[in-house]
């Protein structure tokens, strides 16, 4: 019997890369094979070199699809099989497997927004919906917007075997949340980038494009971000609280680089307001969700736990988060 095979990699595109995939049929009990695709199409070669290689990395049952068909996440590599620019994978391997050890899990929280006639979706055409404040976590149909398609989605990556954890309403309206995880940090990154496609994939079939854009409103309106939740496990241990206010020097030291690499325009998003921290500074707090980071408040009573980067935005590459936090947590 033969199958589909839909290869899904993350592409070139600059400042934020976007996923592409293809279809490739194979044949039962066959091992997923190596495939290539024109670089240069997808901001990865030039015209006159343009092979690049998509190595399987994860792969996971087609909820679309059904059957016997899957979703197969790719590593992309250069035509001479060494690692590609674009491909942040490889370093998050090194590290995950050098820190092993120690146990690092993570949560990240997916904020996105859907679009629909060039607008969020459920938003009056040439004006505006009321004030945020009753959106997040609402019900009814004047509050909530596309509900059909978060629960749908919800339903897909749990059939995929997803490490889904939930899915909630947002602040401004049009606007949703899923979270993957608990995993390690490959396991997040990967079904977060599964999850991710089969949402931009599931839109198509209600005509809503999802946008992974930090700010997608300018001005009285919450932005996106990917909270990433993290832990070792000395912090889940005795004593563990202590481990993570270790923590807080390092990754203030690091703040800027964080920055730098914690999504495209995060500026826009990390003013101050809308329970932000403004990009220039760096605080961190017990249950504070203006700060950088938030230690949760179970986490204060049971005196080990997690602590939550609230920085991230919504377009991040989840495998560079994972990477800088275990850069500046585990060496
Ligand atoms: P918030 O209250 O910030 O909205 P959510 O409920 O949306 O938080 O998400 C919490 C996230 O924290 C989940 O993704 C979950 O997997 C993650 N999480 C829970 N415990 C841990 C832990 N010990 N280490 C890392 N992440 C954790
Ligand atoms: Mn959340
Ligand atoms: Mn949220
Ligand atoms: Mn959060």
């Amino acid at each position: 019997m033969a199958f589909k095979a839909e290869y899904i990699w993350i592409d070139g595109t600059k400042p934020t890369a976007l996923l592409r995939s293809k279809t490739r049929v194979l044949q039962e009990g066959e091992e997923l094979p190596e495939w290539s695709f024109d670089g240069s199409s997808t901001a990865q070669a030039e015209g006159s070199n343009s092979d690049c290689l998509l190595r399987p990395v994860f792969a996971c049952q087609d909820p679309i699809r059904g059957g016997h068909n899957k979703l197969v996440l790719c590593e992309v590599f250069n035509a001479d099989g060494t690692v590609h620019v674009s491909n942040k994978r490889a370093r998050l391997r090194e590290l995950a497997e050098k820190h092993a050890d120690q146990e690092a899990w993570f949560g990240i929280e997916q904020e996105y927004t859907m679009f629909q006639n060039g607008r969020p979706l459920g938003w009056p055409e040439g004006g505006y919906p009321a004030p945020q404040g009753p959106f997040y976590c609402g019900a009814g149909a004047d509050h909530v917007y596309g509900r059909a398609l978060v629960e749908e989605h919800l339903d897909a990556c749990m059939d995929a075997g997803l490490a889904i954890y939930g899915i909630n309403a947002e602040v401004m309206p049009g606007q949703w949340e899923f979270q993957i995880g608990t995993a390690g940090p490959l396991e997040v990154s990967d079904h977060l980038t599964v999850a991710r496609w089969l949402l931009f994939r599931m839109g198509e079939d209600y005509d809503v494009s999802v946008t992974l854009h930090p700010k997608p409103v300018r001005g009285d309106w919450n932005g996106a971000g990917a909270h990433t939740n993290f832990s070792t496990k000395a912090m889940r241990s005795d004593g563990g609280l202590d481990v993570i206010f270790a923590c807080m020097p390092k990754l203030e030291a690091r703040a800027a680089l964080h920055i730098a690499n914690y999504g495209h325009a995060i500026e826009q998003r990390l003013t101050g307001l809308h329970e932000t921290c403004s990009y220039k500074d760096f605080r961190w707090g017990h249950s504070d969700r203006g700060a950088s980071i938030r230690i949760p408040v179970a986490t204060h009573a049971a005196g080990k736990g997690y602590f939550e980067d609230r920085r991230p935005n919504s377009n991040i590459d989840p495998y560079v988060v994972c990477a800088l936090l275990m850069e500046a947590c585990c060496e």
